[in-house]
């Protein structure tokens, strides 16, 4: 291997670019080229190549977002796609690569390196967390920091006027950040896609919270929750509740924004790390992870097959004694 393509591709997150740093300083270290490439999986059939320098790199680490732009590309999903992408990189020179995403990202670099002779090594680049082969995923711990601080500004507000609101957090088909968020936020119910809960549930958790007198009240509904919506999750509790002034508030992409925690920066340094040494090692087709405090790799193959259910079942026990 002499020259190491590496691009961000899917949803953006917090820390891909420490681990665009990470992967280009690492491959520089070893005497490797890195080429850069722009907006993901469009980029390589665009040919959008950068070289990058150790300088190209500089005050990065902090930075949300991605220097390298990130894409969906529909073209990328057919074999004609694909042969372009695959005669632009030849063309470059580069002969690995390193991609950075989720699920999506993962099964076209699976593809590419099996139908032609590319070693690839995945980091995972989602702040959902829901990727198999890794506790955590990169942007996760920083979505949860950007999400309760939210919920502590809202609850200001919430506290003063005796209010409850409704607070919608991302995740469409993992709970991850709204339960841990909802956690560390101090959220008196939370309503997870995993976990159904349904609304005469939660009616009773917020009779009991009143009981107890609580001055504010704060309900996290995770993005795919199946209840139909945080909208009509709020309608239902108004009509039982007419004496709650009950307010909706969605975060949407601002989780996606933000400098990186220092938690997703170290781990996006230490998978860019891994995922050199590891193409350099021989080995391919294949996402880095950590484990406990240890990093790891895991075959696509097995990591695309199993969709790890990591809600934490003592974590949503405790959210409910914290509630109490
Ligand atoms: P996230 O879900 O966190 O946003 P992701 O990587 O899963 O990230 P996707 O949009 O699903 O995001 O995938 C990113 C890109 O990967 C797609 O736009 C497409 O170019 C490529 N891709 C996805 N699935 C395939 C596939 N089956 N074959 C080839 N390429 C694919």
């Amino acid at each position: 291997i002499n020259r190491i393509g590496v691009f961000t591709s899917g949803g953006d997150a917090p820390g891909m670019n420490a681990a665009i740093r990470s992967v280009v300083r690492t491959a520089l270290y070893e005497n490797k080229k890195v080429t850069g490439i722009y907006h993901g999986y469009q980029g390589m059939i665009d040919a959008e190549f950068t070289d990058m320098t150790s300088h190209a790199v500089s005050s990065i680490i902090n930075r949300g977002g991605t220097i390298l732009k990130s894409a969906r590309c529909l073209d990328f999903k057919t074999k004609e796609g694909r042969a372009k992408a695959y005669a632009n990189i030849k063309r470059e020179g580069i002969d690995a690569l390193v991609a950075i995403g989720g699920d999506g990202t993962f099964t076209g670099a699976q593809i590419l390196s099996q139908e032609y002779d590319i070693p690839v090594m995945c980091i995972p680049g989602t702040i959902d967390n829901d990727l198999y082969g890794s506790d955590y995923t990169l942007g996760y711990d920083t979505a949860n920091n950007t999400v309760i601080e939210a919920i502590d500004k809202i609850r200001d507000t919430a506290a003063s006027h005796n209010r409850v609101f409704f607070v919608e957090v991302m995740g469409r088909d993992s709970g991850c950040i709204a339960l841990q968020a909802g956690v560390g936020g101090g959220a008196e119910a939370i309503l997870l896609p995993e976990k159904e809960t349904a609304i005469a549930e939660l009616i009773e958790l917020l009779e009991q919270a009143e009981v107890r007198n609580k001055s504010s009240m704060i309900v996290i509904i995770a993005e795919g929750d199946k209840n139909g919506g945080v909208y009509n999750v709020a309608k239902h509790v108004q009509e039982k509740f007419d004496h709650f002034d009950i307010k909706v508030s969605i975060l949407g992409h601002l989780q996606r924004g933000g400098s990186p925690s220092s938690f997703d920066r170290v781990l996006a340094t230490r998978m860019g790390y891994t995922a050199v040494r590891e193409l350099l090692k021989g080995n391919s087709g294949a996402t880095v992870g950590i484990r406990g405090i240890d990093m790891i790799t895991t075959p696509l193959e097995q990591a695309l097959n199993n969709r790890e259910f990591k809600l934490n079942e003592e974590l949503l026990e405790i959210a409910k004694v914290m509630s109490f």
